[in-house]
């Protein structure tokens, strides 16, 4: 063989059975063969274990799918590139022309606009409510028959909690699916419930390190038969090595999701606490609306603090600018902590009217709290305050 040949064909490795590497290798190739095409299309066939082409699958992409469906306590997981990804695939893959979904305004931006922008196109109807009212939901779904529900708990960005018992049972009740944005409680939060799809965003606790991006949809071995071929087809694929930091995020990912739950608690009780502070929107605060639902649903209430400043938009700037160790950027679930000031709120698609169910003021910020030390952060926060004092 000559060299451009020997670098194409280049000598295999192999690991020997009894051998086993402690951690997964990255499988890092499109394509697998086998030695002839009768195995290749029994394979393709479903008539044996294996891999052909990495859009399908792929042994990186398939460990992290199996690691997620146990965390959150169900059969099969599919994988994609991001958490929008995963979202949009399950909506397309979902409904037809003429089918009904019910949303909610209290939720995360770009699912709202997959629905009302895109699905809209071919033909799909929607009723957007808010998450905390019940009695809606029962008679949009007693009155219009209603292909699905696509909510969050807590909801991004004001930490609002939904009545999953109550929602599950009133969709069951209408043979409605139900879709639950799960990314904000965690992979090992609300698998007691009846909820056909979860669906997480595996950039945020997941992987917890704000480098990689990735999306999961996870539920029955029925569903996600269903919904696999779609999402090949959808064409937005996880890349191996991505899913390898995503598998790795995850090892650290209870140990992380602890101390930001931790470090989270402390600075909205600290919050509260502050005269510039008008409200602090926290699940684990005893007196925040629907603690108690929440203390029902959950045992960890999440890394992510909301608040109204009183000097509304202005002081929400200076505040935030002031921050050393806050990084002013999108996303949430990071070892660094993050925040999102009014300014950048993303509510372009709402009505004032809208805005205001949201709960989202002139002043309302939301941090993401990262690994750093506790005092550090409190000490941060208490300097920018001074700045508004
Ligand atoms: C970030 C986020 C998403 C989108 O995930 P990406 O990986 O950024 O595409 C979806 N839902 C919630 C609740 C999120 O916070």
């Amino acid at each position: 063989m000559k060299p451009p040949t020997q670098v194409n064909h280049p000598p295999e490795v192999t690991v020997p059975a009894d051998n086993r590497p402690v951690v997964a290798p990255i499988h890092q190739t499109v394509k697998f063969e086998f030695e002839n095409i009768d195995e290749t299309l029994r394979m393709l066939r479903g008539e044996r274990p294996g891999f052909f082409y990495q859009r399908n699958s792929n042994p990186t992409l398939r460990q992290l799918e199996l690691t997620l469906a146990q965390l959150q306590g169900r059969e099969d997981c599919v994988v994609c590139a991001s958490g929008v990804g995963a979202i949009a695939n399950a909506l397309l893959s979902l409904t037809k022309q003429g089918d009904h979904v019910l949303c909610f305004i209290e939720t995360y931006g770009p699912t709202r606009q997959l629905i009302r922008r895109l699905l809209a196109k071919f033909g799909v109807t929607h009723t957007l409510l808010s998450i905390e009212d019940l009695a809606g939901v029962e008679g949009v779904l007693a009155h219009t028959p209603t292909r699905l529900m696509i909510f969050e708990s807590p909801t991004n960005p004001l930490n609002r909690i939904a009545d999953i018992a109550a929602l599950t049972r009133l969709a069951r009740e209408h043979g409605t699916l139900t879709l639950l944005d799960n990314t904000f409680a965690g992979l090992h939060q609300h698998g007691q419930f009846e909820v056909d799809l979860y669906l997480h965003s595996l950039t945020k606790f997941a992987a917890g390190h704000g480098d990689v991006m990735g999306g999961a949809a996870i539920g029955s071995a029925e569903l996600i038969t269903r919904l696999r071929p779609d999402f090949t087809l959808l064409g937005g694929v996880l890349d191996p090595h991505a899913a390898f930091l995503i598998q790795r995020g995850l090892k650290t990912y209870f140990v992380r999701y602890r101390e930001q739950c931790a470090s989270a608690q402390r600075v909205a009780e600290f919050l509260v606490a502050q005269p510039a502070v008008e409200d602090v929107h926290y699940p684990g605060l005893g007196a925040a609306p629907r603690a108690a639902l929440a203390r029902t649903q959950m045992s960890q209430f999440g890394g992510v603090v909301s608040f109204d400043l009183r000097g509304g938009a202005e002081a929400a700037r200076r505040f935030t600018e002031a921050l050393q160790l806050f990084a002013i950027t999108a996303s949430v679930g990071s070892t660094e902590s993050l925040i999102i000031p009014p300014q950048m709120m993303g509510t372009r698609d709402l009505t004032p009217e809208q805005v205001r169910i949201a709960g989202l003021g002139p002043g309302t910020v939301r941090l993401s709290i990262g690994l750093e030390d506790p005092d550090d952060l409190l000490a941060d926060l208490q300097q920018a305050l001074a700045t508004i004092g």
